[in-house]
């Protein structure tokens, strides 16, 4: 990333979940380029420290601070919030991203209790811890913005099943939209993000022939797979206060896929 860098989050201060890989490592390093003080959240610490470090060597020490948080424990999401206000004095944004699309999660028949009850524990209660450790700060500033990452799986049923990632990308989008209007008038506005297939390690691990990453694109209309950055950017306009009027949307960055019929060949 180069210079000049943007101010569209100046004076904001960001808790980002999921911030090793993917989406949050690029989503932290683009809200922090527009001026963000971003807290750094994965449960793999290595993953957020070195995000933290990238802030911290492009725009200077102060700018990140990492932790390693479980999203699907209280306790350390907890402890997550609060790195915010002890660090950086507030919180603005949370992007609750961190999420996992589990490779034995199948069909109705063969996906097993435990896998289920793991998905919903870390992709919807993770959400909701985030959330609720969020407002309390939030109604302390006056208000602020929370992203959700759910899945166009959310919107569309897909034939090659994930039944338990698929259910808990729709409690997302459901959850997301009653936080909305229940918070509208406090000023913290709550939207999901519902991201196409990407080439991230989460999709990329879980595709991992050519047959079945082609099975996906055929039904894509840009023909390709999304880039973590582009979903970033999305995230950066729900985050600032160019989006101040839009509460409660399901915001789709998908190449298009949501809205097609017959693709192009
Ligand atoms: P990724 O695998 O590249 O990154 C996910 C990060 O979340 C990892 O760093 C991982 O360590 C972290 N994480 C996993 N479980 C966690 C937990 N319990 N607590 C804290 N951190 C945890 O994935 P990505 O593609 O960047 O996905 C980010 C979000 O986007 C997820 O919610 C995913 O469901 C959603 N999404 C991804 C795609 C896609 O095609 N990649 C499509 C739609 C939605």
């Amino acid at each position: 990333m180069s210079p000049p860098y943007g101010t569209r989050l100046a004076n904001k201060v960001a808790v980002i979940t999921g911030a090793g890989s993917g989406i949050g490592l690029e989503s932290s390093v683009l809200f922090a380029s527009e001026g963000a003080q971003v807290v750094c959240a994965d449960i793999n610490e290595k993953g957020a420290a070195a995000t933290a470090e990238k802030i911290a060597s492009l725009f200077g020490e102060g700018r990140a601070v990492a932790i390693k948080a479980d999203v699907s424990n209280e306790e350390d999401v907890k402890k997550m919030i609060q790195l915010a206000v002890t660090q950086f004095g507030k919180l603005n944004i949370l992007f609750n991203n961190a999420g996992i699309m589990h490779p034995a999660d199948d069909n109705a028949l063969t996906t097993t209790e435990d896998i289920w009850d793991l998905t919903m524990k870390i992709n919807v209660k993770g959400v909701w811890w985030g959330c609720k450790y969020a407002i309390e700060q939030m109604r302390k500033c006056g208000g602020g913005s929370i992203i959700n990452t759910a899945s166009f799986v959310a919107l569309r049923g897909a034939a090659t099943p994930q039944l338990a990632y698929t259910a808990s990308k729709g409690a997302v989008l459901a959850m997301t939209r009653e936080l909305a209007v229940v918070h509208a008038k406090e000023n913290i506005r709550f939207n999901s993000l519902c991201p196409g297939p990407l080439r991230t390690p989460l999709l990329m691990e879980f595709l991992n022939t050519e047959e079945k990453k082609n099975r996906r694109l055929v039904h894509v209309p840009m023909g390709r797979f999304g880039e973590a950055i582009e979903q970033a950017k999305a995230a950066l306009f729900l985050a600032s206060d160019d989006s101040s009027y839009m509460t409660g949307t399901d915001f789709t960055v998908d190449g298009g896929l949501c809205s097609a019929y017959v693709t192009p060949e």
